[in-house]
């Protein structure tokens, strides 16, 4: 028979560590935590400068859209934290909550209880602040928040060189406004990475009533009736089971959850039956509505050899490495984004470029980076238009969803990515 746990989680990622230690709190509950990655507590994870190290591993998803018509066929790579902690393993730290309008827009969208204000408070629960303690930050919380603890001279530079244009120096990006130059701050704790894994879901297996299941990738929600009754997953070739007595937790990220769901029959009727799938539930929202900020690189040159170029590599390397392994200081201390400057493009009075300052050439997926010694100003555009779509490619759930991410289907976006590309950036807020 199978075993039965009160709640299984499915995910260990940002989400799924955080309602795992939250549901754990209950020392009544039993909790199944499943994740299809490995142990995440490994140097290239736990080091901050070191996380470029993950891709190409068993740590990082290799998902990657089709070919997209609107972006020359490109297919875009789009990673995704494969391990304890989820992308917050692999991320860049940076400690972002976006613009405050945004909640209030999904308000607007039918998505209630969602409005800056009502999430606020949780955003202040969840924070242990190292500067900042006002209405909008918290000190007590279990995620570490503290100012980027190394400074490059370039991305020093950017920051200056922004405020000599006229924007505004911002101390906090996370405060009454996003607009403005500055450094950020990061989920970091006594020079470490803070995933979620690190700062929830670790200290909640103490408390002996989660059993966490690594190398568990989960290929069904088992319903019984419109009940999520169940799991089923594969794990080192066996598929196994278990039973949920009051609640399944769907975390599997924003391309997993989605496939997980129409591999369990919940999602557009017509889809799931032409893919080989019993339909449990007609939901035709599921794995609609996809968007992603596109960086453009820009890449330039330094007259002298400044860069991180190189930093990675014989001496140097070593040096860095030490440092970091005996002080938790130094330059594997840096999420290499460190300064950023966000910029209104449209006059609406809300950030829509998020331009990062990178102190060296930051590699795209499909060309390598210039020899020698530069820097990269990279421009997501924080509120994209184009939307896209996961689906099926067939009933086999060890089979990869296919992505349709629509990049740049939408003319103002383009508009939007070239004008960074020119350099002709928004006028400055002062
Ligand atoms: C390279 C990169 C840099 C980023 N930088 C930043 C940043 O600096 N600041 C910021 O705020 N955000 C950043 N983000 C975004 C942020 O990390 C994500 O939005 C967030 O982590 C998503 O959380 P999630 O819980 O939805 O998914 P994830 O954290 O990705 O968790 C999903 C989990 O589900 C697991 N899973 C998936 N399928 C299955 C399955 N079938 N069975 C079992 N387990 C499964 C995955 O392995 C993963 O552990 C970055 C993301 C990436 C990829």
């Amino acid at each position: 028979m199978d075993p039965t746990f009160d709640y299984i989680v499915i995910g260990a990622g940002s989400a799924g560590s955080v309602v795992a230690s939250r549901l754990s709190e209950d020392p009544g509950s039993r909790i199944l935590v499943l994740e299809a990655g490995p142990d995440e507590r490994v140097i290239h994870s736990r080091a901050p400068g070191a996380f470029v190290g993950l891709f190409g591993t068993e740590r990082v998803w290799p998902y990657a859209s089709e070919p997209e018509p609107a972006a020359a066929g490109r297919r875009i790579h789009v990673p995704q934290g494969r391990m304890p902690g989820g992308s917050s393993s692999i991320n860049g730290m940076i400690y972002i909550r976006g613009d405050a309008k945004d909640y209030d827009d999904w308000v607007a969208a039918g998505c209630a209880g969602w409005s800056y204000a009502e999430v606020l408070p949780y955003f202040r629960k969840a924070e242990c602040n190292e500067r900042l303690a006002d209405r909008y930050h918290g000190t007590d919380g279990p995620l570490s928040v503290v100012d980027v603890p190394y400074r490059h001279p370039l991305n020093a530079a950017f920051v200056l060189a922004a405020q000599q244009c006229g924007y505004a120096f911002n101390h906090d990006f996370n405060g009454a406004s996003q607009l403005g130059v500055g450094y950020f701050q990061v989920t970091q704790k006594n020079g470490e990475r803070a995933s979620t894994a690190a700062a929830y879901l670790r200290p909640a297996l103490a408390r002996g009533n989660i059993l966490l299941e690594i190398e568990a990738e989960v290929a069904r929600i088992v319903f019984e009736g419109r009940r999520a009754a169940g799991v089923t997953w594969r794990r080192h070739g066996q598929v196994r089971s278990a039973r949920a007595a009051r609640a399944v937790l769907l975390c599997a990220g924003t391309l997993g959850s989605p496939k997980i769901l129409m591999q369990s029959g919940v999602g557009p009727a017509a889809h799931l039956r032409e893919s080989g799938v019993e339909v449990v539930l007609d939901l035709p929202g599921v794995g609609r509505n996809y968007q992603d900020h596109l960086q453009v690189l820009n890449y330039y040159r330094t007259r002298r050899p400044i860069s991180l170029t190189g930093q990675d590599k014989g001496l140097t390397a070593l040096r860095n490495g030490l440092e970091w392994m005996l002080f938790r200081r130094g330059l594997l201390t840096s999420n290499v984004a460190e300064a950023c400057l966000f910029a209104d493009s449209d006059g609406d009075g809300r950030a829509d470029l998020q331009i990062h300052s990178f102190p060296v050439f930051v590699p795209d997926h499909e060309r390598a980076p210039p020899e020698g010694h530069g820097f990269t100003i990279g421009a997501c555009d924080v509120r994209p238009r184009s939307r896209g779509e996961i689906r099926l490619a067939g009933p086999d759930p060890s089979t990869p969803a296919r992505l349709f991410s629509n990049a740049l289907s939408d003319d103002r976006d383009v508009a939007r990515a070239d004008s960074t590309y020119s350099g002709s950036y928004p006028a400055a807020s002062k």
